[in-house]
């Protein structure tokens, strides 16, 4: 059985590096080519159907049936041109996905003629068959219907002959069944508080936008390698496999320079990229061999979760051309750095100003201030909620261990602002302050370093820090959607917002001069969020101890973690900010707790069939190799001592073989057994709890075993490629 594996080993190093040509050529002559964007909107729409569109984008507006015919037959012109015959409907069901159902835009006349067609009717809106798709009970099954809606504020594009058009997915009823529909309402949710705030400091303030710059980690394996894993084909992770004896401990890979092979790779999934307006900026080796980073310059938070949709998507294609496989999962090996998905967030207002950037004026800093605390209060507030929008199956592997970010939320601020804020604290009182202390303190916030970027100290331990010009949020796991954290951050930070404008304008009412009610309620802001930042180091278990007493959350169970969507502060939050009813919360409560019980059912049988199928059998043919030897040696050797000193060692293994054997026969069964139990629980949340609290402990025990074997079996026998194998060859 070993040659699969060897053959695989061989095949993966033979392979030559430049598999695909990958052409070359400026950026700027390719970037967004394969974009409907403004500027191709204007070359093919009429003046009034583009300036439709451009008002929809910028202002929300409704586009009319009439108008969207004209979009509809522009978009159709270029699209064509750019090679297209199809096009689809675009969107990000709940399972993590990306849908799409292709159409031909061929159609024929009455007359039997074919033509080219694809109407304002088809642009708008389509009625997919939505029954695959999760729902959360929300679509009972006489109403499978679910229907996609035209989301002009993200562009059309043209990938592979198809024009692709982003739109929403709501059921019939209006539930949302997507990321994309509460990330919208989110977004509008926070560009109304917001804008609402920086008319303290700016009144020509009409428009805040998120902006979001996503870093993607990810996992490279040769083809052969992973197709001789059937744990990685199946469950995108090794579930067995002993740790190399060299993997990230010299920590050579990070500064290292890339293999030729994987910049093939990343030139030409780059290159598509561009194409596609992705605007791709840094690539580098990560912490793990194999491991790998790209992100591109930030951008407007709803384009940008698209980007990051379709650049997994188009990685995962282009890989498979260079005879890799990419992968997302967030621990595909046991005991090496994970990979997960850093969320870089700050807000833009549409006079150009970066609300999180320390401005060099006393005015610009106090709303860079009263922005900062206003975050942080909205994270402290939100944190378990926060924990569960990124709590998964494969996160839960990987928060708390290996580089990870723990499962607490803290946020860390960096000293120098931490200064500024206990400085403020201080000063700032609830007696009227006197006008020369006031210009005082105003003049001491004007000298926050306009560049804090160079002085935040980057703390890497913390789940959600502040760098400079931007809060970097870290635990978000590689595979999930940027939209689901996003969506909590966005309505919490909207939330609290509004409260802070509340309470200002209250003083105000009352008499209190603008600059001091915005100070008193900064301050106000500053000791309330105060347990919820820190500056020490996350990973260490003093930390875990001190978070507890002060009262933050530690949520690594992710079963527990989704329960967060149910907490009654989470419900006020999304219902009142309008992003989601609370039968859409419960629908995500169930799809989550659904996906979770489902991997783990796949991990358990994919375990269960190679330990039974491809482990044992070759423990007990090496076992028998040394039962012959040891028959051998008796017959060479009659005298006991002797035998025993030569034989000693290989009747030790073949009763370990023996005993882990049979471990993993007793503890497949089992599992097996537990399995069979659980699967009689029809309530999501309860199925999810069996899966992690009764079925997923087994396979921790299991690959025990199997690892053990692994380090005694014959390593020419050994079925499956090894750690050594996956993550050094390429
Ligand atoms: P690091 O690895 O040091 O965190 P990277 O350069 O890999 O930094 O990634 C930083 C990310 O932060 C980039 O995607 C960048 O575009 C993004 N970013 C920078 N400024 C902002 C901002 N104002 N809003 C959102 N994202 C930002
Ligand atoms: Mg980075």
């Amino acid at each position: 059985m070993a040659h699969i594996r060897f053959r695989a080993v061989e095949e993966a190093h033979k392979r030559s590096p430049q598999l695909v040509e990958v052409g070359s050529g400026n950026i700027s002559d390719l970037f967004a080519v394969n974009v409907f964007d403004r500027e191709k909107m204007r070359r093919y729409l009429t003046r009034e159907a583009y300036e439709s569109v451009i008002s929809a984008i910028d202002e929300g507006r409704r586009i009319d049936r009439r108008i969207a015919s004209q979009v509809a037959s522009g978009m159709k012109a270029w699209a064509m041109e750019r090679g297209a015959t199809h096009y689809t409907h675009w969107f990000h069901p709940l399972n993590g996905a990306t849908a799409e159902k292709h159409d031909a835009f061929f159609s024929l006349t009455k007359e039997g003629h074919a033509v080219e067609s694809f109407s304002g009717d088809l642009l708008v809106q389509q009625e997919p068959d939505a029954s695959s798709f999760p729902s959360g009970g929300i679509r009972n099954t006489f109403e499978a219907r679910g229907y996609t809606a035209w989301d002009p504020s993200s562009p059309a594009f043209v990938l592979e002959q198809t024009l692709c058009i982003p739109t929403i997915f709501v059921s019939y009823t209006g539930e949302a069944l997507d990321f994309k529909t509460p990330h919208l309402k989110s977004l509008a949710a926070l560009d109304k508080a917001a804008a609402a705030v920086c008319t303290y400091f700016d009144k020509d303030v009409k428009k805040v936008q998120v902006t979001l710059g996503w870093e993607q980690e990810y996992f490279l394996v040769d083809e052969a390698l992973y197709n001789a894993r059937p744990d990685l084909a199946l469950c995108g992770r090794t579930i067995m496999g002993h740790a190399a004896a060299k993997d990230q401990q010299l920590e050579d890979h990070y500064f290292g320079s890339i293999p030729e092979r994987v910049s093939a790779f990343m030139r030409n999934f780059e290159t598509e990229a561009y194409k596609l307006g992705i605007p791709v900026k840094t690539r580098h080796n990560e912490v793990a061999p194999n491991q790998f980073e790209c992100a591109p310059i930030f951008e407007e938070a709803n384009l940008a979760v698209d980007h990051n949709q379709l650049i997994m998507s188009l990685m995962d294609k282009i890989a498979r051309k260079h005879k890799f496989r990419v992968l997302f999962h967030e621990k595909p090996f046991k005991g090496i750095n994970g990979s997960g998905k850093h969320c870089n967030w700050s807000m833009l207002t549409d006079t150009g100003v970066n609300l999180l950037s320390p401005g060099g004026t006393p005015k610009n800093n106090m709303q860079f201030i009263a922005f900062l605390v206003n975050t942080v209060k909205a994270v402290y507030d939100h944190s378990a909620l926060l924990i569960g929008s990124i709590a998964g199956e494969g996160n839960s592997h990987r928060l708390g261990a290996h580089e990870a970010p723990p499962a607490i939320m803290s946020v860390f601020i960096g000293r120098t602002l931490s200064q500024v804020l206990d400085d403020l604290e201080e000063r700032v009182s609830e007696k009227k302050m006197s006008p020369d202390e006031k210009t005082e303190l105003k003049l001491d916030i004007g000298k926050i370093p306009e560049i804090l970027l160079d002085n935040t100290d980057r703390n890497r331990t913390s789940p959600f820090a502040f760098t400079g010009n931007r809060f970097e949020f870290r635990a978000v796991g590689s595979s999930a959607s940027c939209a689901s954290p996003l969506i909590v951050l966005n309505t919490a930070v909207a939330n609290q917002l509004n409260l802070f404008r509340t309470q200002v304008d209250e003083l105000i009412e009352a008499g209190v001069k603008k600059d001091e009610a915005i100070f008193q309620c900064i301050r106000k802001v500053i000791i309330e969020s105060k347990p919820v930042r820190f500056e020490g180091n996350g990973y260490s278990k003093e930390w875990l101890e001190e978070a507890v007493s002060r009262g933050l959350h530690n949520i690594p169970d992710a079963v527990e973690a989704f329960k967060t969507f149910l907490l009654p502060s989470s419900i006020k939050l999304l219902t009142e900010n309008g992003v989601l009813t609370e039968r859409e919360l419960e629908a995500r409560y169930d799809i989550r707790n659904e996906i979770f019980s489902k991997k783990v059912q796949i991990e358990a049988r994919v375990l269960g069939d190679l330990a039974i199928n491809h482990i044992v059998p070759i423990a007990i043919a090496y076992q028998n190799v040394l039962i012959t030897n040891v028959k051998g040696i008796k017959e060479l050797f009659s005298i006991d001592e002797d035998f025993q000193h030569l034989a000693g060692p290989q009747l030790q293994s073949i009763r370990k073989i023996s005993e882990h054997v049979r471990a993993i026969r007793e503890l497949v069964k089992e599992l097996v057994e537990v399995r069979k139990e659980s699967n009689l629980i029809s309530d999501m949340p309860a199925l999810a709890d069996a899966y992690a609290h009764k079925v997923k402990p087994f396979l921790e025990e299991i690959r025990y075993h199997i690892d053990k074997l692994e380090l005694i079996v014959d390593d020419e026998m050994w079925p499956l490629p090894k750690y050594r194998e996956l993550l050094f060859v390429r």
